[in-house]
């Protein structure tokens, strides 16, 4: 397969790449808003069923519908040219999975503020590079495909994730499900700083620690009380040494609330730790750590909750599709670089599960989740050339 010839076609068919984008970002899909997370969801439904793929979408009580696409899903085309599979990908029959999502972290009627516009070779509008981009990217790359006759060796399975901004609990399952009947998992979450695509991925978690105390008049009787916001404090203290910042491990006391009066004991108190570990070991460790906290105050109470819930996407599940990605930009003419990223994605969940991953494949750009969200134009055909020419060599 000559890759410049994807190029070219990618970088001719950039008008439609600009026209899609654009109709995508003017649907807005904030995560809560099940209505328009559907419409969202059908919109991009229409587009893989008019790229041959073969669509279904799974639909969700509480929040909006997940769709699954799959294409070049049945038997083989003869003449085509199919490319067998790649050492970094044992198992060739088994499908290439990708995944994004289609939520936003942006409420309805933000457009009308930050409509969708193009200045000085960016796009700019809510949710674009993460990640209407990254998918209208993937669209760019199986037009490249079918155009120019290339056949993947396996089926491409496409999983859209319709609360991916909130922590994918929803489809939580069908993610994993997904992930551990594929060989190789491609994430198209935007690029991360100067286009590098993303190697290694710290897990995330959450904790609560509530305190009950007990209230007491803080003038006539102090003794009485048992001060829940002191004990807090004193927990808060232990849970900071946990941290392990030299090496990436650390803990963000995010919340912390207590207390009604100044002249009351506070009866309770609550706080909501955030944490990133860069190893999957560390979960155990920190987890353990965290619930074998014992009050200080033999009166007091402490409740705990919470947990790591996504494992960290380690660089060893990540390096051998990594370097063909990497010699694949080459011959198409850039230089891709890896990088390591504190934000977790649908790809620590992959990854966690042994199947090769590579995330950081969608947009190029800056400002996500930010009000000059935008993404680079003249990357949008690189990119998707760059995934069309991964799909059809892994
Ligand atoms: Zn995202």
């Amino acid at each position: 397969m000559e890759f410049p010839k994807l190029l070219a076609f990618c970088q001719r068919d950039l008008p439609n790449t600009i026209k899609l984008l654009r109709e995508a970002v003017e649907i807005e899909s904030p995560t809560y808003s099940k209505p328009d997370i559907d419409r969202m969801a059908r919109f991009f439904a229409r587009e893989f069923r008019r790229h041959r793929g073969k669509v279904s979408l799974l639909e969700n009580s509480t929040t909006g519908a997940a769709v699954i696409a799959e294409f070049w899903g049945g038997p083989r085309t003869a003449g085509s040219r199919r490319h067998s599979g790649n050492r970094a990908t044992p198992g060739a029959q088994k499908p290439i999975l990708l995944i994004g999502h289609h939520d936003t972290v942006w409420a309805k009627g933000t457009l009308a503020r930050m409509p969708f516009r193009i200045r000085g070779g960016r796009a700019y509008g809510p949710g674009i590079l993460d990640m209407k981009a990254g998918i209208v990217q993937l669209i760019t790359a199986i037009r490249a495909l079918h155009a120019l006759g290339v056949e993947p060796a396996s089926s491409v399975r496409f999983f859209l994730n319709p609360e991916e901004e909130t922590g994918s609990q929803a489809f939580r399952r069908e993610i994993e499900h997904e992930s551990k009947r594929s060989r190789a998992v491609l994430v198209l979450e935007p690029a991360a700083e100067g286009g590098a695509l993303k190697t290694a991925r710290k897990g995330v978690g959450e904790f609560r620690i509530s305190v009950q105390g007990k209230s007491a008049h803080a003038g006539t009787d102090p003794a009485a009380g048992i001060n829940a916001i002191n004990e807090l404090a004193r927990q808060i203290l232990r849970i900071e040494k946990l941290a392990q910042p030299r090496r990436g491990l650390t803990l963000n006391l995010g919340i912390v609330e207590g207390g009604t009066r100044p002249n009351v004991v506070p009866e309770l108190a609550r706080a909501t730790v955030d944490v990133r570990i860069p190893r999957a070991d560390d979960q155990a460790r920190i987890e353990k750590a965290i619930f074998a906290l014992k009050a200080v105050h033999p009166g007091a109470r402490l409740k705990i909750e919470g947990g790591i819930n996504r494992p960290p996407m380690e660089r060893a599940m990540t390096k051998d599709l990594f370097r063909v990605a990497r010699t694949l930009a080459a011959q198409l003419g850039f230089e891709v670089r890896g990088a390591t990223t504190g934000g977790g994605s649908d790809g620590n969940l992959s990854a966690a599960l042994g199947i090769p991953t590579l995330d950081g494949l969608g947009a190029v750009g800056d400002g996500a989740h930010a009000l000059d969200e935008h993404v680079i134009i003249r990357e949008l055909p690189r990119r998707a050339a760059l995934l069309a020419a991964l799909l059809a060599t892994v």
